[in-house]
């Protein structure tokens, strides 16, 4: 493996604080040259996950998704949704007519999951997506209907056909017992056995990545990427079927879901991963796993900045060296506060406010030092984002022999939709990373909900098609 070298820090000539953070958070921040080459790294996993050979040992796992075509605009009916695996988990409706002009019209619902129930046991956990799901259908008295579901279901599964779905294993802060390794259709379907007291057809278990993908397909054609920066991170793109061995058959394409949160876990970031990366991994509900996502993701992004401020005090090279149990607190630093910081037109002012809730008493050089850590954890994710989603644009553009590639990519997610920069910071690296493409970002109006309904109107669609 080529060594890596982090971009060095900013001329020698800079002396104040900013000069020392940088200089302090050198392997965080990253040179075209070494995103480059994490590109290329990631290529190189893209093919092992995809390779009947590689793929039982590739950490990268490339799931075919059963997903082929994408909405063609004549789909309509009344589907219901959940979307589980996100900052928030939700009941839809959505009801597609085809009158000429389709319109999409949906109703939701929010529901909290308490912890407990992430990480309790995997009945209750079903149980209580049934009873929300059952309390949804009571107030919009469709109770008595039997409705085409589809369920977006944001974690890694393998499947088999478009409603059945394994469970690989939780990432995010889930961690339900009994559930990795079954399939979630059956799961769903029993708990509302159990309930007795409505019925549903279950049609569809689909990736946020792939509902996202497929809600901006509509609007334009061009869109074969699906990419989330949220509390977690992946994407999924149209591959040709020849190219993937774990499904059978040669022609058309079919949408992979790559899990590239997975990326490094067998040890290939480790030259590009800092002690707080480590620290990060060490304290999750998954460690050894996900780490790419750990690097990227709003999940960690806050804690990244957290675990900087508290061993940069305990160097006293912030606070005069001084600790608060706040700051001590894991998660107490929230990702929205990197927002928040980097957001306000007087970000130190910000800094100064976050740090003075935290317990500290910041002077002027730390609120500035805070407001750089913030800038360069979210802009390595950003270019971390890049450097991936350039590798799948390559390969995009090989599969078709284009002279240029023009794709658009659906994005989906709180980091991408609400941080201040980061999305511009992203589209930036990846068209220096790819200067050859011409990339389009379409940011998806609610990709994991209406996404599910999206590919149950499809699956809809099709077997009416087969029945005619
Ligand atoms: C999951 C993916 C999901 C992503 C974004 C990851 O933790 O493994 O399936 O697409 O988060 O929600
Ligand atoms: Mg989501």
């Amino acid at each position: 493996k080529s060594g890596l070298r982090s971009c060095g820090a900013r001329g020698n000539g800079l002396r104040g604080r900013e000069g020392r953070v940088d200089q302090y958070l050198y392997h965080m921040r990253l040179s075209d040259e070494t995103l480059l080459e994490i590109s290329k790294r990631f290529r190189k996993e893209m093919e092992k996950g995809l390779g009947a050979t590689t793929h039982p040992t590739a950490s990268v796992k490339m799931l075919p998704t059963f997903v082929r075509s994408t909405p063609d605009g004549t789909e309509h009916g009344e589907f219901l949704a959940l979307d589980l695996g996100g900052t928030n988990f939700r009941v839809l409706r959505v009801r597609v007519t085809d009158n000429g002009l389709q319109k999409v019209e949906m109703e939701n619902q929010i529901y909290a999951i308490p912890e407990d129930l992430m990480r309790g046991s995997g009945t209750q956990l079903f149980d209580h997506i049934a009873e929300c799901l059952a309390n949804f259908m009571d107030t919009l008295q469709i109770k008595d209907k039997k409705l085409p579901l589809g369920f977006t279901f944001s974690f890694p599964c393998i499947q088999t056909k478009l409603d059945e779905s394994f469970l690989v294993s939780w990432t995010k802060g889930f961690k339900s017992s009994g559930v990795e390794g079954k399939d979630v259709v059956t799961l769903i379907r029993k708990a509302i056995q159990r309930r007795g007291d409505f019925d549903i057809d279950i049609v569809a278990v689909v990736n946020d990545t792939v509902g996202t993908m497929m809600t901006c397909g509509y609007d334009d054609q061009n869109c074969e990427i699906g990419l989330i920066v949220g509390t977690g991170s992946n994407a999924c793109y149209m591959e040709e079927m020849r190219h993937i061995d774990t499904v059978e058959g040669d022609e058309g394409r079919m949408c992979i879901n790559m899990e590239w949160g997975a990326f490094g876990d067998d040890g290939v970031l480790d030259d590009i991963r800092t002690e707080f990366d480590h620290e990060i991994d060490m304290g999750s509900l998954n460690p050894g796993k996900q780490l790419f996502e750990k690097m990227i993701s709003g999940m960690y992004m806050g804690e990244l900045v957290r675990l900087i401020l508290v061993k940069m005090a305990k160097e006293e090279l912030l606070f005069r060296g001084k600790l608060s149990p706040e700051l001590l607190a894991t998660g107490r630093f929230e990702t929205k506060d990197v927002s928040d910081i980097e957001g306000e037109k007087d970000g130190i002012r910000k800094a100064r406010e976050i740090l003075v809730r935290l317990g500290l008493d910041p002077t002027q050089e730390d609120c500035v030092a805070t407001h750089r850590i913030c800038q360069i954890v979210s802009t390595r994710s950003a270019n971390l984002c890049a450097a991936t989603l350039a590798a799948v644009l390559r390969r995009i553009k090989e599969n078709k022999g284009e002279e240029r590639l023009r794709s658009t990519i659906g994005v989906d997610g709180s980091v991408y939709k609400k941080h201040p920069h980061f999305a511009k910071r992203l589209h930036k690296t990846v068209r220096r990373l790819v200067p050859d493409c011409d990339v389009r970002f379409l940011r998806s109006e609610d990709g994991s909900g209406k996404g599910a309904a999206m590919v149950t109107a499809v699956a809809h669609r099709l077997a009416d098609q087969h029945r005619a």
